[in-house]
């Protein structure tokens, strides 16, 4: 009896083994697609940084290989490529599919929406991700946070807006849900991806658009054509997303999809850090360099119109769909109560300091 013992512990050890050493070196080759071209930094440096790190910390053996538009060819059609499993995973803007399901809009960002801070705070520490699992789900697809731009810009313009008016019949590039919102104030709204954004607004297809901010805007030249620059409102804390085809994360080993979850947590903080720099190195320098450059707010009674039209175009898709009216309501909950922080923490920081200068 006890030579069986030993026996089944010597055995049983040797599994135990057997099992962690298969666990960590199985190979695994993965590709990503991403919904902007490979070299348009910093929103391409997520996966990029997120392959390095997972190929390091696996000895080489897990290798995401990632894959620009400009490979794919379709900038908005990573969702499918994922959801039928030709890629197994993307990262993209969950917004960008607010046509196939309005949910979606919720895990990047909505007009007058939640700061970067309060996001994260409910992605994390609220129901945020319990979410992004319950929407995705019905793909067969995980989301994950991708990195956020922080408040983005309201955008380019080529004639300023000075009353609700001036929306009216404007050509205007504006994905997700602000697009509904700024279809309501008589916009004539498209969605073209990023690598187009130029040359529609050069050639007129478009008369005005946003992209992010200053450090990816002023790169990309929009400046020269459509020198009226926006405040932001409709894209308060941009989130990007990873889609993870749910069959393979599943088939990972178990310290594979710990190594992936820590790692897409990494660079997408890294990436909100990257972009901040970016804007701030940007904007230094915007009224020396390009002077040409007008910076505006949309006047109050714009902004008012801007609101009540989101809340209209909300009040839509809830009336809709139980589970926009769901995660509407949660969002509500919890900005309720982290807005009224966010202004006696940041707010009354910025306001004291920039009192005492
Ligand atoms: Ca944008």
């Amino acid at each position: 009896m006890k030579y069986m013992f030993k026996l089944i512990l010597i055995i049983s050890t040797i599994l135990l083994f057997a099992d962690s050493s298969f666990a960590s070196s199985k190979r695994v080759h993965w590709r990503m697609a991403l919904s902007w071209p490979s070299t348009l930094t910093p929103l391409a440096n997520p996966p990029i940084k997120l392959a390095k790190l997972v190929k390091k910390m696996t000895n080489g053996k897990f290798v995401i290989k990632v894959e620009g538009a400009e490979k794919t060819k379709s900038a908005l059609g990573v969702f499918d490529m994922v959801k039928g499993g030709a890629y197994q995973m993307d990262h993209t803007g969950s917004y960008y599919y607010i046509g196939k399901d309005p949910n979606t809009v919720w895990f990047t960002t909505v007009p007058w929406g939640m700061t970067k801070a309060e996001q994260d705070a409910w992605y994390y520490y609220g129901n945020g991700m319990k979410y992004m699992e319950k929407v995705y789900g019905k793909y067969g697809m995980l989301a994950f946070p991708g990195g956020n731009t922080g408040v983005q810009m309201g955008g380019w313009f080529k004639k300023e807006i000075n009353t609700v008016n001036d929306l009216k019949g404007l050509k205007m590039r504006i994905p997700g849900f602000a697009g509904k919102v700024m279809a309501r104030l008589g916009v004539n709204v498209v969605n073209i991806p990023g690598g187009e954004l130029y040359t529609s607004l050069d050639r007129g297809t478009i008369d005005a658009l946003e992209w992010v901010g200053p450090g990816m805007d002023i790169k990309m030249g929009f400046y020269k054509v459509a020198p009226y620059y926006y405040t932001g409102w409709h894209e308060p804390a941009s989130e990007m997303t990873f889609l993870i085809n749910k069959k393979a994360y599943n088939k990972l080993p178990k310290n594979y999809q710990v190594i992936l979850k820590t790692a897409m947590r990494a660079v997408s903080a890294d990436m909100f850090m990257e972009n901040f720099a970016d804007s701030a190195t940007a904007w230094a320098k915007i009224k020396k360099e390009y002077p040409g450059i007008k910076v505006e707010t949309f006047p109050k009674p714009v902004l008012k119109a801007m609101k009540k039209a989101t809340d209209e175009v909300m009040q839509s898709y809830a009336s809709k769909n139980p589970l926009f009216k769901e995660i509407w309501n949660d969002q509500k909950a919890f900005m309720a109560k982290a807005r009224k922080w966010s202004y006696m923490s940041r707010y009354y920081y910025l306001q004291a300091s920039k009192e005492v200068q």
